[in-house]
């Protein structure tokens, strides 16, 4: 085996494992905030993604278990579950859920982002990017949780943070009626409405 075999290999296996669901044809509620037309034609135009993607979604992937192994440390974590409404056609999957027996009993999503520099991590609750919010009112909505703890961490620090996110009741009834909206349209396959104005 020579550099270039070995290159290869670990390239074919890397992408191969990189969690990347080929035959994705849902609707995913970790990008709910898009424009319910890019969500449409996702759901449709389910093709292949670049091998640099796969390359990162696999290193992002090995980063958060590395980070969920540091939660069963502390003995608060148990495995996530995946949310699935609509027979199926709705779907989100969740990074863990963070657990505690000693009152107050406590069983709150987690929800881990990866960035890569120290100063990406939000400072304040506001800075939250708005898809992140959004992403975790719709899992806390669909998956019965009443608080999310949103844990940032740096790749170039090993620094991190941790956001309470709470139900927000008017992005959840937004959230409800996008995503009834979303189901009707691909059902009978109807192109939605752009909301972002820069669909064709
Ligand atoms: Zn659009």
């Amino acid at each position: 085996m020579n550099a270039f075999t070995l290159q290869k290999e670990l390239t074919d296996w890397s992408i191969k494992n990189s969690g990347y669901d080929e035959h994705r044809n849902y609707i995913g509620l970790s990008v709910i905030l898009d424009c319910p037309r890019i969500i449409y034609r996702r759901f449709f135009n389910h093709t292949g993604m670049p091998m640099e993607l796969r390359l990162r979604t696999r290193y992002s992937y090995e980063v958060e278990e590395i980070i969920k192994n540091r939660f069963k440390a502390i003995e608060v974590y148990s495995k996530g579950k995946e949310i699935s409404i609509y027979d199926g056609l709705v779907k989100g999957h969740t990074d863990g859920e963070i657990q505690t027996i000693d009152p107050p009993r406590l069983v709150a999503l987690l929800e881990i982002k990866t960035v890569p520099a120290t100063d990406h991590i939000p400072k304040t609750f506001h800075e939250i990017p708005r898809k992140v919010i959004w992403q975790a009112q719709a899992y806390m909505l669909y998956g019965y949780y009443n608080l999310t703890f949103c844990f940032y961490f740096a790749r170039e620090s090993g620094l991190f943070r941790i956001f309470e996110i709470r139900p927000d009741p008017e992005i959840r009834q937004v959230i409800i009626k996008k995503v009834d909206y979303l189901v009707k349209s691909v059902t009978l396959k109807e192109l939605p409405i752009c909301e972002c104005g820069k669909c064709l």
